[in-house]
């Protein structure tokens, strides 16, 4: 008897990966009258709703309560205790989540996109196997996104990453995050506030290395004020678990730290590439992302990747925007559409948060020459201080090129910068000047009236 061929069913778009830009570009398509499948293998929203953004943005509200109960006192109120209960927050948190992957399922049954669960990964022929399903499609979208990296050192292993972060049932007693990145910064800053005994261990004198300097001091700085103890130039060299669980950890500058309670390597990520893409020549860069070009487009015809398997902006705005512009060019006839990759804003959630938009002051000097600039900077104490026994600092920095100071960056760390940055980023994008924003009249009192008029 011949053997019964596979279930071959043809789409017109064809997405590997439930995330936040393989879900945009899957519905916005749909919207086109396209007939569109998502294969996802684990739950609806990918990293961003299931293991980033979202759970992580519930405990660092979380940790923003905690930060502020020291000052209660000060605005007249009496707060008995200071107890934390993780286990509550867990709960209120993964309910929440699995409502969202119920909305992000029936959005996608709304928007009449077909939805295949499974692990997707090409055939030679150009289909697509998921399990015993055979897919074919004329476009397809690489939508895959990436994993937490664990360095090849001894005992790595009993380490966690930030997927084991949000399966954490309490608060560790002792923390050590391995990395000064977006992820160490932001999980550093939680542990610190909620009230983990944390240690964060960096190759380098300062995190967020890329970012302006101005920043990459300020974090550093505030990290160790709010309570981490930044080991700067310390690499993990071995780990090793105890009978009693907890780890020891040995540094390449001779250290041991003892009694830890969860180690956190927050050292990068990596794209999820392993799914048969060489058979198809879909190629990928030097450092392992999926190669493509400004729209998206892979080596290989009518293949598209975006999101974080192409290793640039790792941001789901970033995921969404590129896959929505794609839908609109393929299946809309917007031939020209693409994402523009210049100007990305972006925030660090770091305690007070971080935001960022344009060019560094380094990036800025080599593209304009020093001279060719002017920078204006603020250092103050925002009025939420002003009545407090702790205080905090607000730092705003523009980066303005001449001869008609466009403002090309602008940077700040301070309470609420988090919130305050969508709305220059406009303008920035927009190619505001210094003189544009000093002609906006302020809004006092608040910490964002400093943007527009600085000296
Ligand atoms: P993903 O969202 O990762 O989606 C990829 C999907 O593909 C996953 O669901 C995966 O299961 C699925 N998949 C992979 N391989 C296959 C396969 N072979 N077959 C079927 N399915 C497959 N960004 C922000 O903008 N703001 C933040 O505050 C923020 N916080 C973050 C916090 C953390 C801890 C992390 C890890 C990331 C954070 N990010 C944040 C980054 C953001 O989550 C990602 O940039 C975004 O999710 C990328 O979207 P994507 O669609 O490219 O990939
Ligand atoms: P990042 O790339 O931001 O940072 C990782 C950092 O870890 C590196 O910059 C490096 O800093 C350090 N590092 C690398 N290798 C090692 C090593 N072997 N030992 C010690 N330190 C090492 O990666 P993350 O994992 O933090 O985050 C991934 C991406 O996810 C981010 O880039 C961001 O795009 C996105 N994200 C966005 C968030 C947001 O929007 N708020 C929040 C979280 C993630 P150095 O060279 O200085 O040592």
């Amino acid at each position: 008897m011949p053997a019964v061929p596979p279930l071959l069913k043809h789409f017109d778009l064809l997405v590997i990966g439930g995330g936040s830009g393989g879900l945009a570009t899957a519905r916005r398509a749909a919207e086109f009258g396209v007939k569109a499948v998502v294969v996802e293998e684990a739950r609806w929203g990918g990293t961003c709703v299931n293991v980033g953004c979202v759970p992580k943005k519930i405990m660092y509200n979380a940790a923003m309560h905690a930060d502020m109960l020291p000052n209660y006192k000060d605005y007249g109120f009496t707060v008995e205790k200071r107890k934390f209960d993780w286990s509550h927050i867990q709960k209120t948190r993964d309910d929440y989540i699995l409502k969202l992957n119920g909305i992000y399922d029936s959005n996608l049954d709304k928007a009449k996109v077909e939805k295949v669960l499974g692990h997707a990964s090409f055939n030679a022929d150009r289909t697509i196997k998921v399990g015993e399903r055979t897919l074919s499609a004329d476009h397809i979208l690489i939508a895959t996104g990436g994993k937490a990296v664990i360095p090849d050192i001894p005992g790595a292993q009993h380490g966690i990453t930030s997927d084991g972060f949000f399966d954490l049932k309490e608060l560790p007693k002792k923390t050590v995050v391995v990395g000064a990145g977006y992820i160490a910064v932001e999980l550093s800053g939680i542990f610190a506030s909620l009230g983990s005994d944390t240690n964060m261990f960096i190759r380098h004198d300062k995190v967020l290395r890329n970012f302006d300097c101005g920043i990459s001091d300020l974090v550093t700085e505030n990290l160790a004020k709010g309570g981490v103890r930044v080991h700067k130039q310390t690499n993990v060299k071995k780990v090793e678990k105890e009978s009693n669980g907890s780890l020891t950890i040995t540094t390449d500058n001779g250290n041991t730290i003892k009694d830890v309670n969860c180690l956190l390597w927050a050292i990068g990520r990596v794209p999820n590439t392993d799914i048969g893409l060489q058979s198809v020549g879909v190629e990928l860069d030097s450092k392992g992302n999926v190669k493509v070009d400004e729209y998206q487009n892979t080596t290989a015809e009518k293949i598209y990747a975006l999101g974080d398997v192409c290793g640039k902006a790792l941001l789901t705005p970033v995921a969404i925007a590129a896959g929505r512009r794609l839908a609109h060019r393929v299946f809309n006839k917007e031939t020209g559409l693409k994402l523009d990759y210049s100007n990305i804003p972006t925030v660090v959630f770091s305690h007070p948060p971080t935001g960022t938009v344009g060019l560094t002051e380094e990036e800025a000097e080599k593209k304009f020459g020093k001279d060719n600039l002017k920078i204006y900077t603020s250092n103050f104490t925002p009025m939420y201080y002003a009545v407090t026994e702790h205080k905090g600092k607000c730092f705003m920095k523009l980066i303005c090129a001449l001869p008609d100071e466009k403002v090309v960056g602008l940077h700040m760390v301070g309470q609420g910068c988090d919130e305050m940055l969508q709305g220059f980023s406009v303008a920035v994008k927009m190619g505001a000047t210094k003189k544009q924003f000093d002609e906006t009249v302020a809004i006092h009192p608040t910490s964002s009236e400093e943007l527009v008029t600085m000296r």
